[in-house]
């Protein structure tokens, strides 16, 4: 991967938002890296575009073969990013995009060093949160309950990340989102153009 393309880790809690930003990002621009998992699709996720929907026997295989970068067990479900996906992710000059919880986060905060930047997208409330799980219809009583706690355990984590967005807004959101990028585009070590005229007058 070229030093200019960004690695983006994006975690928040289910239900906040982060596939509506995530999946509609300019695919010219940015590769989403597509992770695999034990939980059945809902209405409207594809195979190979939201997740690869995989069986219990087939992760713990792959888990076996080593073939994940890291991997977790929320929700009695398994997710995991595949080295694959990362080296498919590698071969094309894209800034890469990553949507895993926080536990995932934080082992790729060593995996990649200064490479990633990580985007911790908040809800405005919980009480907001609570609702969208509810209007979003794939809760039942029981994992409603379990995703509202889990929120509540990652947000204590949102300081850790490098920005926080809150996503009252979609549109103020994607505003955030692409300022973001482009700021850390700005970075000297990242900043293409200004290596290639600090190269012009020689300074390095
Ligand atoms: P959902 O079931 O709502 O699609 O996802 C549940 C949680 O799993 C979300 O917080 C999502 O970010 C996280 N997740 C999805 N894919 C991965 C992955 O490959 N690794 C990790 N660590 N978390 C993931």
């Amino acid at each position: 991967m070229k030093n200019n393309n960004l690695i983006i880790i994006v975690t928040g809690p289910s239900g906040v938002g982060k596939s509506t930003l995530l999946k509609n990002l300019p695919s010219d621009r940015f590769y989403f890296s597509v992770s695999h998992t034990t939980r059945p699709p809902r209405p409207g996720e594809e195979h190979g575009k939201h997740y690869y929907f995989i069986s219990r026997k087939e992760f713990l295989e792959m888990i076996e073969r080593d073939e994940f970068l890291e991997w977790v067990e929320v929700f009695g479900t398994f997710y995991g990013t595949a080295k694959s996906e990362i080296e498919r992710a590698f071969s094309q000059n894209k800034h890469l995009v990553l949507d895993i919880e926080v536990i995932g986060a934080t082992r790729l905060r060593s995996y990649f060093g200064s490479q990633a930047i990580f985007i911790f997208i908040a809800p405005p409330d919980l009480e907001e949160l609570k609702e969208r799980l509810i209007k979003r219809g794939t809760e039942t009583e029981e994992t409603l309950k379990e995703r509202i706690k889990r929120a509540k355990e990652e947000l204590k984590f949102a300081t850790w990340f490098d920005y926080v967005i809150i996503n009252d807004d979609l549109e103020k959101t994607k505003r955030q989102f692409f300022s973001i990028v482009d700021s850390e585009l700005c970075k000297p070590f990242r900043n293409a153009q200004w290596k290639n005229l600090l190269n012009s007058f020689n300074f390095i």
